[in-house]
């Protein structure tokens, strides 16, 4: 958080499209669904070429760092429920990618499809969902090409999910040590007794007391701080390398939730894990992500570093959701909330699907639905410690930033 308040103001930059005439105005860029990146006013005078050399050369070394170390690389998911004829898209064209130790949050209001991309990365989402993607590769594996038991076989193993509900995540009808044991089992084979032995180890690096006792347990009869320790134990039983947690600490009580995330985050930070972390509270994402994917109606709307998104949000909605919270809201008699709900499957508008919630909607949000386009900042120094592209992408047709009031 320190990070997020004391970094400088930067003037947002843009990565300009040369192939666009720079004289266009914000308006008729828009228009042009080809031009994924904004133009400032700002930097109408400047050495445009320069610009644009040294962003991509900023991009290219990153890439050449991080090509090594990608593990997941999701591009255009799309996840459809509906019928053929009229289809839901309760993820719409998602891109995605964690890179090993790196702490992704992905935030939004409930219905944005967070629990659906999870279950999508994992091969859960059941009939009738039908997944599109032209990528899904882990750690350079394409997902999409492996069979059924191949892939059951990479997950659960090489990643780890956290269901949403710790409650349900557990059978009822087998103790606590039993439903582990069976996971090493499947993934890891091993002897009856080292199976045991690590089941042990597992409870005690997630903080259960007494955990000789605790194997024969059955899961009513743990607390939800208890059973969430269980369910993590089982997620990391055999070391994934990507762990994906739903909404781990939603069904806690405030004091369990803060030692659950960081019992997560030790383990993450031991096992140099990537962790994609489904959260509706952006304080969790200030306190341990790097990067940040905020997600509305199925679409990513904003992303970025989360140094860059907290300073600098460029969408209307990350900029209610960071006004929402208690911490920015001094001297306010009331919270800022955001009138309306998430569209539902068949009340989506046409253009900006945030265009009924918005303070700040034009006609062109209503005419036509905006692509999600980079912004860069050029002044790097604080980022540069941070692993992540700098790069924030926002899907808005006038990101704050290019306002004339900002
Ligand atoms: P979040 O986790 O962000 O709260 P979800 O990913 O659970 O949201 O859901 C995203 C959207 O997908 C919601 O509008 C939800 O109603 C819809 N959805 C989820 N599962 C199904 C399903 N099996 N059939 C139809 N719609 C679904
Ligand atoms: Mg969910």
């Amino acid at each position: 958080m320190r990070l997020i308040q004391n970094l400088s103001v930067r003037r947002i930059i843009v990565r300009a499209n040369p192939q666009v005439n720079k004289n266009q105005d914000h308006k008729s860029q828009a228009h042009d669904s080809k031009n994924h990146d904004i133009h400032g006013d700002n930097i109408q005078n400047q050495n445009q070429e320069n610009k644009y050399k040294h962003d991509n050369n900023h991009k290219d070394n990153h890439e050449d760092k991080s090509k090594n170390n990608i593990l997941l690389d999701i591009r255009n998911l799309t996840v459809q429920f509906g019928t053929e004829k009229r289809p839901f898209n309760a993820v719409d064209n998602l891109n995605l990618s964690i890179l090993e130790n790196e702490v992704v949050g992905i935030v939004g209001e409930s219905g944005s499809g967070k629990s659906i991309t999870a279950l999508a990365i994992m091969g859960l989402v059941d009939h009738p969902g039908r997944v599109f993607a032209d990528q899904m590769q882990f750690n350079g594996i394409e997902l999409q090409q492996l069979t059924l038991k191949e892939r059951r076989k990479l997950l659960g193993k090489e990643i780890g999910l956290i269901f949403q509900d710790p409650m349900t995540s557990l059978d009822p009808c087998f103790t606590v040590g039993y439903q582990i044991m069976e996971t090493l089992k499947t993934h890891e084979g091993g002897s009856a007794k080292a199976r045991k032995q690590r089941t042990l180890d597992l409870l005690e690096q997630v903080g259960i007391p007494d955990s000789k006792n605790r194997l024969n347990t059955y899961p009513h009869q743990l607390s939800g701080g208890m059973s969430q320790r269980v369910v993590i134990a089982m997620a990391i039983a055999c070391s994934p390398r990507l762990l994906i947690a739903d909404e781990p600490t939603t069904a806690l009580d405030v004091t369990i939730q803060s030692q659950i995330m960081s019992l997560l985050r030790d383990i993450q930070e031991e096992r140099k894990m990537g962790l994609m972390l489904i959260t509706h509270d952006l304080a969790v994402v200030a306190e341990n992500c790097q990067k940040i994917v905020v997600m509305y109606a199925g679409q990513v709307v904003e992303t970025g570093t989360v140094a860059a998104v907290f300073e600098n949000p460029q969408h209307p909605y990350t900029q209610a959701l960071l006004k929402a919270l208690p911490e920015r809201a001094e001297g306010a008699a009331r919270l800022h909330s955001i009138a309306g709900v998430v569209p539902g499957a068949y009340d989506r508008p046409t253009g900006c699907l945030f265009n009924p919630r918005c303070s700040d909607c034009q006609p062109l949000c209503i005419e036509e639905a905006p692509n999600i386009r980079n912004i860069v900042y050029p002044n790097l120094q604080t980022l540069q410690t941070l692993q992540t592209p700098e790069t924030q992408q926002v899907r808005c047709h006038f990101p704050l930033g290019l306002r004339g009031d900002k």
